[in-house]
């Protein structure tokens, strides 16, 4: 998330100065797509992400929201480069990225090979801020990790699967959600949180009722009351302390990467 935010394009032909895509526009569910190139709303892609919505609210439990999704699709990864570097000077590098102000919800990313999944992970943030404006740096990423996987895999991240129990084995590695939970910065996360924060949410939207439960209570109160009781909090109560937590969530790396 950015402080800053883009001015949106109205339609027409050519990009704006500040170099928006303004060449197509397909309004569809709460997604309003801006693309450099024509795009229909038949697109496999465009359609993948609007029946994603119900993934993301259904195993959430998260109200429905119409609040409009900005997706702004470049042509090239250089049209893109040049727009980032333009608008949001000094932000690190990425293919994707999502942009929450007070007025609206954004997303931009250049078309390249990892396209579909970079913008299931950014549209997912959107679905989820749409509802629930401030949610743990961790959970946010976790959350979109797990739906940027394509619809048949069921969340599951099997490059992170991979990661994690590689680190159990070398004995480098431990669930720790309270670590976690520290971190604020979106330049704090490593590829080792992103993998973690990832297994929190498949554990506890894959393993019991209880869990699911939680995770969605969790959600519902935070929508009210950004200050409510941590979720590390909440699992304590149910599993009987941090560390049973921790020892579910390596059994279930374990038993994901003997599948
Ligand atoms: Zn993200």
């Amino acid at each position: 998330m950015l402080p800053a935010s883009s001015p949106i394009a109205a339609a027409g032909l050519l990009p704006t100065r500040s170099g928006l895509p303004r060449g197509a526009e397909v309004v569809t569910g709460q997604l309003v797509i801006h693309a450099d190139f024509p795009l229909t709303e038949q697109h496999r892609l465009i359609r993948d992400l609007e029946s994603m919505r119900t993934d993301v609210i259904q195993d959430l439990g998260l109200p429905i929201s119409d609040e409009p999704i900005h997706l702004y699709l470049f042509e090239s990864a250089d049209r893109y480069e040049a727009f980032v570097v333009g608008q949001f000077p000094g932000f690190p590098a990425r293919r994707a990225f999502f942009v929450e102000t007070d007025t609206s919800l954004s997303v931009y990313a250049a078309w390249q090979d990892r396209i579909a999944e970079d913008l299931r992970h950014e549209t997912t943030h959107g679905y989820v801020h749409a509802v629930v404006p401030t949610v743990p740096l961790w959970l946010d990423e976790g959350i979109a990790e797990y739906f940027e996987r394509p619809r048949g895999e069921s969340g599951t991240h099997r490059e992170h699967v991979a990661h994690l129990n590689g680190r159990l084995l070398e004995g480098t590695w431990r669930p720790n959600l309270e670590t976690l939970e520290t971190l604020v910065e979106p330049g704090e996360m490593s590829q080792d949180h992103y993998a973690e924060a990832w297994c929190w949410v498949h554990w506890m939207l894959h393993t019991t009722p209880t869990r699911r439960k939680i995770l969605q209570t969790y959600l519902a109160d935070l929508r009210r009351d950004g200050k409510t009781v941590p979720l590390p909090l909440r699992l304590v109560r149910t599993e009987g302390s941090m560390s049973a937590c921790s020892g579910a969530v390596k059994t279930h790396v374990e038993a994901l990467a003997a599948d």
